[in-house]
């Protein structure tokens, strides 16, 4: 009789959520963006890229995204991500909120689901859900002139929420906030990360956010980005303000800034 027993499958490594084998990106122009990058992202796991402007991070995310094709390699997404809903396993928050300013932001957070053809009996109680995940509830009605930097990237991660995406890719989001909105966003996005169980793939160029937020930061080289260190970030879940003030987060800083300094000072006119 078969071994059906529990440790079987353990023994099996499960499909990372996202693979990316010898990524290349030469764009039109000749520039030679990326690569060759390789990268495994496990299923649930919140990570960064980090590297110095230029280095090729945005069009590592486009990439993944499917927005744009790699030149040589491939980019691989988790069955379960790729192929059972194409439309929905992807979310994606780019550094500039980019809402519609004409409409609500009802209408902004479900502009993924009218896009999909969602009725609207269906798409309401997911926008309202995904308004309540990120705190904004009572302000659906509301345009997005009416609301502050902080609110306003809410406002464009309820809209990549709203799918229910298994990976969410986040290109920036908080660069332009002040530190304690940045900071509030930091934990009300490790609270969702948290809850949701999604994977987080996280640009910066913030040491400090980096560490903060992820369980593994990889470095990146100066263009064409490959990555050139990888530093796991072991800290007790959850995090809050106790870590960002302790010994170990300082230490965890210190050790990726070392990691990170080569990029800099390879990196022409900077
Ligand atoms: P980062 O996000 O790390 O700042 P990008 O991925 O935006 O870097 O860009 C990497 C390099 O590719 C840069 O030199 C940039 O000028 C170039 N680049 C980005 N997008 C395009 C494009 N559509 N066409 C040509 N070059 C591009
Ligand atoms: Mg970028």
């Amino acid at each position: 009789m078969a071994d059906l027993s529990p440790s079987v499958p353990s023994r099996i490594a499960p499909a990372p959520a996202v693979r990316l084998s010898s990524v290349t990106k030469t764009y039109d122009s000749g520039v030679i963006a990326l690569g060759p990058l390789d990268l495994d992202v496990a299923r649930g796991e919140f990570i960064s890229l980090l590297g110095p402007s230029g280095c090729g991070k945005s069009t590592a995310l486009r990439l993944i995204a499917g927005l744009a094709a790699p030149t040589t390699g491939s980019v691989m997404l988790a069955e379960g991500a790729s192929a059972s809903r194409p439309d929905h396993s992807i979310g994606f928050v780019f550094q500039e909120p980019t809402l519609m300013p004409w409409t609500s932001v009802r209408e902004n957070v479900g502009l993924p689901l009218k896009l999909a053809h969602t009725p609207a009996v269906e798409a309401r109680p997911k926008i309202e859900a995904a308004l309540e995940q990120v705190g904004l509830a009572d302000f659906a009605g509301r345009f997005p002139r009416e609301l502050s930097g902080g609110m306003k990237m809410r406002v464009s991660l309820a809209r990549a929420l709203v799918t229910s995406p298994e990976i969410l890719l986040m290109d920036e989001p908080f660069a332009a906030l002040d530190e304690i909105t940045r900071f509030r966003l930091n934990n009300d996005l490790l609270a969702l990360w948290r809850s949701l169980r999604m994977t987080v793939i996280f640009v910066t160029h913030s040491v400090f956010e980096s560490v903060y937020l992820s369980q593994r930061v990889l470095v990146m080289t100066a263009r064409p980005g490959r990555l050139s260190a990888e530093i796991r970030i072991a800290a007790e879940e959850p995090r809050g303000d106790d870590f960002r003030t302790s010994v170990a987060y300082a230490d965890h800083c210190r050790r990726v800034s070392e990691a990170l300094a080569p990029a800099y000072a390879g990196a022409s006119a900077l």
